[in-house]
């Protein structure tokens, strides 16, 4: 009897103590955590990533960490911390991100340079270098010439960044015998436009009512232009700060472009789309008006960016800043180009705000009065 007993309780014992061992089992599966990081990342330099950006499936868990952008404009490691919380624990997260410069500048300059024979003029004038890294890049020049030696010689321009990106870009430098330049007068057209107001073609720039305009009809000259004017650029900084305080992010992405870089650029989207179709959203040469240095494209520049945030404050409060929608919805047959939500033009307050219209835009070429169509 008592020997029974004894192995009834030695039983009991060896039951309570698989119960407790799988109770335990159950609640360290139920506490495990399985989350899943980016850790080791290479992010581009000034790129804008949030920490919670770091975090591949964050369904499941609740995120103690508050959102915070992460300074990228630094280069190389950086530790990021990030706080989870699963079944009233915290877990403490440490991940590596490797801040990189992949991005090659890109050198704005002109590619025909002239002078006379003995007259040295600098080659770096009209030279500017931008790049993702807020590093100074200093240009180079590579190939031989001389001031004192008529000729046509062919150079680079060379601009690397500290992570060793460079960018490489052909000019020419033509020294020519002084007496032999030809002193070409001044091209002077004058002109009145369908709605009254007078315009002038003065050495192939056209300026109407003061305004200088640039579309399919008036185009301008190959070596016209270098670099955005300070007037614009310092619109669009004002503009930007005034959309930061509505948390909206407007920046940047095309804005002079050169004659010859334009030349590329639609001989390009001719090669892939041919012509009649490259012509109803790429200009050609010498009639972008990106070259005119009042003009740029901002975010994303194509259709995703019509009906972002951005897109909607710019198209309502650009004007105040003293820009144009360039190229608005419905009116592609005055302007020659397909609906542009990302291009904006700098006519100054006034005509902006008229052109404005109380946000029923009016092209620059209905309110002159002029066309935009090639003559070919
Ligand atoms: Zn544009």
């Amino acid at each position: 009897m008592k020997r029974r007993k004894k192995r009834i309780r030695k039983s009991i014992c060896i039951i309570l103590i698989l119960v407790i061992i799988i109770v335990l089992i159950l609640i360290f599966k139920k506490d495990k955590i399985n989350i899943e990081l980016i850790d080791n990342l290479n992010i581009e330099v000034n790129s804008t990533i949030t920490n919670l950006d770091l975090i591949k499936n964050n369904n499941n868990y609740k995120i103690l960490s508050k959102e915070e952008v992460i300074d990228t404009s630094k280069l190389g490691n950086k530790d990021i911390n990030i706080l989870i919380e699963h079944n009233n624990k915290e877990y403490n997260y440490n991940i590596n991100i490797n801040i990189v410069d992949t991005t090659i500048p890109t050198i704005e300059y002109k590619d025909y340079l002239t002078t006379t024979l003995g007259n040295e003029i600098d080659l770096l004038e009209n030279v500017s270098v931008t790049d993702n890294s807020n590093e100074d890049i200093d240009v180079s020049i590579e190939g031989d010439y001389s001031f004192d030696k008529v000729g046509i010689y062919k150079l680079y321009y060379v601009a690397k960044d500290s992570s060793g990106n460079v960018c490489k870009k052909e000019f020419t430098l033509e020294v020519e015998d002084s007496n032999m330049v030809d002193n070409n007068t001044d091209d002077i057209i004058e002109f009145t436009t369908s709605k009254g107001f007078s315009g002038i073609t003065k050495n192939g720039v056209t300026y109407i009512d003061g305004v200088l305009v640039v579309n399919k009809t008036y185009s301008l000259p190959d070596d016209y232009g270098n670099g955005l004017t300070s007037t614009t650029t310092n619109a669009f900084y004002k503009m930007q700060a005034a959309s930061k305080l509505e948390n909206l992010n407007i920046y940047l992405s095309s804005g002079f472009r050169s004659y010859s870089t334009q030349d590329r650029i639609y001989n390009n989207y001719v090669a892939r789309d041919g012509k009649e179709a490259a012509d109803t959203y790429s200009a050609r040469p010498g009639y972008s008006e990106h070259q005119s240095g009042l003009a740029f494209d901002v975010n994303q520049i194509n259709s995703t960016f019509d009906d972002s945030e951005e897109a909607i404050w710019l198209s309502n409060n650009c004007y105040k800043y003293g820009f144009i929608l360039r190229y608005p919805k419905g009116k592609e047959d005055i302007t020659g180009y397909k609906y542009e939500s990302w291009h904006f033009r700098y006519v100054g307050v006034d005509l902006a705000t008229k052109l404005y219209n109380n946000g029923d835009w009016i092209t620059l070429e209905e309110y002159f009065g002029i066309t935009s169509s090639y003559e070919e």
